[in-house]
């Protein structure tokens, strides 16, 4: 039978590139909520959204669509926002140096999981993001908490970033995800924590392969 599969953790991993050969390789679909979070805090940008006031927060919350299209010419989905392909855009460090703010308004976080939830009605889902074993899904028959150490993080966003186009001092993305972890964990709405039942992974001297071939082999068992 077809399952949810939960994959959290700290920011930069390797959870959306295992997650999303994970599914690959099961035949099952993907979700990454965290580009969710990101193209609220995109729409959220350009329509100079203030944070700080709840009926402002409220009226664009109303006017976000997100969805995931597949572009068969890349053989992968894309984020797009209210119709529109923004997956490069939000993936640039201006976003991630606003996103972990953005999460942390409960109003955003009750829209986006309960989008989430809807998603996945259909099990054979591989999510990743910080609450899916503990909010989105607390059911999900496997539950992976990911961390790894900072430096590595670090080194391996800014090869991703340089991938793009993007050069980021090192020292710049330390700071992005010492500050995002910070934010993440301290929130009051459901705090990026590890679920009881979730099985922990420090990917810090892995490869992604191995990564893919560890959740994998849990999954099966
Ligand atoms: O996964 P990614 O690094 O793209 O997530 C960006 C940010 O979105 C996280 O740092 C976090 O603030 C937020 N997020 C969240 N809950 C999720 C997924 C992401 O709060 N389920």
């Amino acid at each position: 039978p077809k399952i949810i599969i939960a994959i959290d953790g700290y920011s930069s991993c390797g959870k959306s590139t295992t997650a999303k050969a994970v599914a690959a390789r099961m035949g099952y679909g993907y979700i990454d909520t965290g580009a969710m979070y990101r193209a609220v805090s995109l729409f959220f940008i350009q329509q100079h959204v203030a944070l700080t006031n709840p009926k402002e927060v409220a009226a664009a919350l109303d006017q976000i669509h997100i969805t995931f299209n597949f572009n068969p010419r890349i053989g992968r989905n894309e984020t797009c926002l209210n119709g529109l392909n923004v997956e490069e855009e939000i993936r640039k460090m201006y976003i991630s140096n606003y996103v972990s703010e953005v999460s942390a308004i409960p109003e955003v976080r009750w829209a986006m999981v309960a989008q989430q939830q809807k998603m996945a009605r259909r099990r054979g889902v591989v999510m990743d993001g910080r609450d899916i074993g503990t909010k989105v899904f607390p059911d999900a028959e496997v539950k992976v908490f990911m961390s790894a150490d900072t430096a590595v993080r670090a080194f391996r966003r800014q090869r991703e970033l340089l991938e793009k186009g993007e050069l980021v001092d090192i020292e710049d993305i330390t700071a992005n995800i010492e500050k995002r972890d910070r934010i993440d964990t301290s929130r009051a709405e459901s705090p990026l924590i590890q679920a009881p039942d979730a099985v922990p992974l420090d990917t810090t001297h892995m490869t992604i392969e191995e990564q893919i071939d560890w959740v994998v082999a849990l999954a099966d068992r």
